[in-house]
């Protein structure tokens, strides 16, 4: 990206993320707005951590419009909007609220009012618009289960985790495929906020055995409200390395 046009607000015009159209994309807030990310804050990018010619190498760079980037159209940023956003945001300040009340070091369990579909739904669809090769929105049945809010038909193969999360340290690692000496080729995507980290794998486990499966949030009809228990381990993020947590190295290597 050329340094005169980084700063600028212009019209983006490229294939969006989700429905593959080529059009104007409006700028997504992952997570959304409501979801705690309504501030400037502090990032870290490629040119901030790989560049070292880059005259902000080492630094971080201030973002006043918060984590995001240019990715959906505005029909599926307004659909998506209109249809999953809100009760995403309720589900992160539930979170929010049992995160600050709670006093176990390693993990936290907390009562939830929420519709599970709708919140799986933006949750997959954040990583398909932090994955800027486009991978993730071709797989076979995600274009189709996220452009159809009330089907039930989870792209086979895909599997969603969540952790519970307070790191200053932010991860938007978009679809890449990783070799773990346990398992070899993972195909791997990580997104992390507070209070809940997300983690994608596809036809892959998991990086440790202490996040919370929340695939079957799927199996529950679109904007139908349950009350849940969800019980997620306390990872600590803080360097960009996809799968890795401070507090639970070699964990599950015995
Ligand atoms: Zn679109």
């Amino acid at each position: 990206m050329m340094a005169s046009t980084k700063h600028k607000r212009k019209e983006v015009l490229k294939n969006c993320s989700l429905c593959g159209k080529a059009g104007v994309l409006s700028f997504e807030h992952l997570p959304p707005r409501c979801a705690f990310n309504n501030t400037a804050i502090l990032v870290q990018g490629h040119e901030e951590l790989i560049d070292k010619e880059s005259s902000t190498y080492g630094k971080f760079r201030r973002s006043q419009r918060g984590f995001g980037k240019y990715a959906l159209c505005e029909s599926c940023n307004n659909n998506t909007g209109n249809w999953y956003v809100n009760d995403f945001c309720k589900f992160t300040k539930q979170g929010m609220a049992n995160l600050k009340a709670n006093t176990h070091p390693q993990y936290f369990q907390g009562d939830f009012a929420i519709k599970p579909q709708n919140v799986i739904k933006q949750i997959l669809l954040m990583f398909t618009v932090a994955d800027s090769s486009g991978v993730i929105s071709n797989l076979p049945g995600v274009r189709e289960y996220l452009l159809d809010r009330r089907s039930m038909k989870f792209p086979e193969g895909i599997r969603i985790y969540a952790y519970s999360n307070a790191s200053v340290q932010k991860r938007m690692i978009g679809y890449c495929v990783v070799y773990d000496p346990r398992y070899g080729f993972c195909r791997w995507s990580e997104i992390n906020f507070r209070p809940f980290g997300y983690f994608f794998t596809y036809q892959s486990p998991p990086p440790n055995n202490l996040m919370a499966d929340i695939t079957g949030f799927s199996l529950v009809s679109y904007d139908r409200e349950v009350s849940l228990k969800l019980k997620t381990a306390y990872l600590n993020v803080e360097n960009m390395v996809i799968g890795h947590y401070s507090n639970v190295k070699f964990v599950d290597e015995e």
